[in-house]
């Protein structure tokens, strides 16, 4: 057996058990959601560090080491390495515009909504804005752009199409440079539609995006592809 399709084996397995277990991804993704919650707010609500505070004994500083040290260069990484394994599973952002368009109006999606440039220009405008306001040394600054971006997903969420993505497949800031940047991995995290319907129950229905962004239920088998395949793949839609 090549080392491709023993690699495929094991990632359909994977893939298999993270469908039977969707449960546990959620209760991840609603972990995640508190972790980051706690990191954007609660800094933000204390006085800015002295000359002498140390990253050990001061919130604030461990929130801003955590944030930009550690989560922000491993969801680089991990969309690098397994596409787009982040916003199905573990974006607290995706979670919780999802959750909200559960509840929300479901006016459908507007024409000026589907306008492909809208996550360059917001991530222009909130890349330079950032700046502006040194995003990575305030943490006042960080919740205004991370806050004021998780609310508007959350709004986004309510108002548009229910039980769906809009805000990840139209508007997130970041989902340009996540895409180019999942054109590298070798893994691709995706729906295998026929593999999905071919599988013993739990029977849910198939998810309707590619890349598979719906969080839990989406978690459907993952295939070891050559970085070409991965790129088609990660900029089709169903
Ligand atoms: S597209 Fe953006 S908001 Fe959606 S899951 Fe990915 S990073 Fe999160």
């Amino acid at each position: 057996m090549s080392e491709l399709s023993r690699g495929n084996r094991w990632l359909q397995r994977l893939g298999d058990g993270m469908r039977r277990h969707a449960s546990v991804i959620r209760a991840a993704q609603w972990l995640v959601v508190v972790f980051y919650a706690v990191l954007l707010v609660l800094p933000a609500m204390l006085p800015l560090p002295d000359s002498q505070a140390r990253l050990l004994d001061n919130l604030t500083l461990l929130a801003q080491f955590l944030f930009w040290g550690i989560w922000w260069p491993f969801v680089l990484l991990s969309m690098v390495l397994f596409g787009r394994l982040w916003c199905g599973v573990l974006c607290p952002e995706g979670t919780l515009s999802e959750w909200a368009s559960h509840y929300g109006k479901g006016l459908g999606i507007p024409r000026w909504l589907r306008w492909g440039g809208w996550p360059t220009l917001a991530f222009c405008l909130t890349t330079l804005y950032g700046q502006l306001i040194s995003v990575y040394d305030y943490a006042q600054a960080a919740l205004l752009i991370l806050g004021g971006s998780t609310l508007a997903a959350v709004g986004v969420g309510l108002l548009f199409a229910r039980g769906k993505r809009v805000w990840c497949r139209y508007l997130c800031p970041v989902s340009g440079v996540f895409a180019l940047l999942a054109r590298l991995a070798p893994v691709h995290f995706q729906v295998d539609e026929p593999r999905w319907k071919a599988n013993a129950g739990p029977r849910l229905p198939p998810p309707t995006a590619r890349p598979c962004w719906i969080s839990g239920v989406c978690a459907a088998p993952v295939t070891v592809m050559p970085a070409a395949g991965a790129a088609d793949n990660a900029t089709r839609y169903a």
